[in-house]
């Protein structure tokens, strides 16, 4: 059967060759230690398992759920951000709550892209953005995130007749893949920008609680009529292990987060409420295991950052989110440098290209492996025949 043209449009999905080859290494026996995977390595918090368990046993939570989330979900994310960034959010009208943040940032360009019309997206950045607004038969305008803007978009860069087309601006701070993190005077930049042209801000802010530094994360919310023009994507999978959970939400912009939801009653029925359940227990009494997982992350990256400098390599600490982003010496491709790293010692470090043509050149380290494989890592790095430069 013929797939439509939507489907073979899709950008085709750069990593299966290297999903490929880490699969025939283990098969034939190699011991990888893969600093590939995006998602946290540790359990769910114990105290969210268990208000899972217990909501679970009550019946009321089997039946179909409400398409924009229970009351209380809602109301306990409007009160983490009025504790964690000081703003103000009607739970009634500005959160719905989302089966996993990617569910809303895939489903977003369908309320607000026709056919032919454009969306601002970062290269490199979560291919969703780019393939939903694919999906939504829109164009993407890519916008370079590169090291000397401290991988923010340069918004003076960005094309008079591009920025009075786009529809929406997809942005994500702290980045991943680069790590980087947007100032409050950066936010007050896209607002300002987006008001002059019309266009919609998804900020995907999945990694505001995970900070490695002094400098905290902003929310976009928290720039004074932001709500005018802008959405935040944000979710539990990452602060919270809750990956395989499903549960986000989106919040700001009163008309979008109606819009999202009057979208959602058509295509799903919302959030299983044992998992809102526990989702509230998260938010509101959870803040402890935040601390555990960035003590983690930040052992670990010291330990990299530490180890892999004594090897000679070039590598800048990430400040927030689990990613290291790294250049590579220049005159050599990162997909070779990757393989050639991965046939020699096992460690797998991914190219950066997969994230968008800007990534080329770059490696993500992934901060999702335990301290004593990345010990082993580090070693064998050193005692292979592997060099840097
Ligand atoms: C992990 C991640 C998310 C979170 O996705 P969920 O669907 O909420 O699990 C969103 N955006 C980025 C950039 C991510 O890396």
């Amino acid at each position: 059967m013929e797939n439509s043209n939507r489907i073979k449009n899709l950008p085709p999905y750069l990593f299966a060759e290297i999903d490929r080859m880490i699969n025939e290494a283990k098969a034939d026996g190699m011991d990888v230690i893969n600093f590939g995977i995006g998602d946290p390595d540790q359990p769910t918090p114990e105290n969210i398992v268990n208000k899972m368990k217990e909501a679970i046993q009550d019946p009321t939570t089997h039946s179909y759920p409400s398409y924009e989330g229970l009351a209380e979900f809602r109301t306990a994310v409007s009160r983490r951000y009025k504790k964690r960034f000081d703003v103000d959010l009607d739970p009634e009208t500005e959160v719905v709550s989302l089966i996993g943040s990617k569910e809303g940032i895939a489903h977003l360009p369908l309320c607000y892209i026709n056919p032919g019309d454009s969306a601002l997206v970062p290269d490199p950045g979560y291919p969703v953005y780019k393939t939903s607004v694919l999906l939504a038969d829109g164009k993407p305008i890519m916008m370079p995130l590169i090291e000397e803007n401290n991988f923010l978009p340069d918004l003076d860069n960005i094309e008079e007749e591009d920025a009075e087309k786009a529809k929406i601006m997809y942005l994500n701070y702290p980045n991943n893949p680069t790590g980087a993190m947007a100032s409050f005077e950066f936010f007050e930049k896209v607002i300002e920008f987006a008001k002059k042209y019309n266009i919609i801000i998804a900020h995907d802010a999945a990694y505001t609680d995970i900070y490695l530094d002094e400098e905290v994360p902003h929310s976009i919310l928290e720039v004074e009529g932001a709500k005018d023009v802008a959405i935040e994507f944000n979710s539990l999978s990452k602060p919270y292990n809750m990956t395989g959970w499903r549960i986000g939400w989106a919040c700001g912009k009163k008309d979008v987060i109606e819009s999202l939801g009057r979208l959602k009653t058509n295509i799903d029925s919302g959030i299983f409420e044992a998992i809102q359940y526990a989702g509230i227990e998260a938010l509101y009494n959870s803040e402890d295991s935040i601390e555990e997982v960035t003590n983690l992350y930040r052992e670990r990256r010291d330990l990299l950052v530490e180890g892999l400098s004594e090897l000679g390599w070039e590598i800048k600490p990430n400040k927030a989110s689990f990613y290291l982003w790294i250049d590579v010496p220049e005159d050599i491709d990162s997909s070779e440098f990757s393989k050639k790293l991965f046939k020699k010692t096992g460690v797998f470090f991914t190219p950066g290209v997969g994230w968008g043509d800007h990534g080329e050149n770059f490696l993500r380290i992934a901060l999702t492996v335990e301290i004593e494989r990345i010990k082993e890592a580090l070693q064998r790095i050193e005692e292979s025949d592997f060099v840097y430069k």
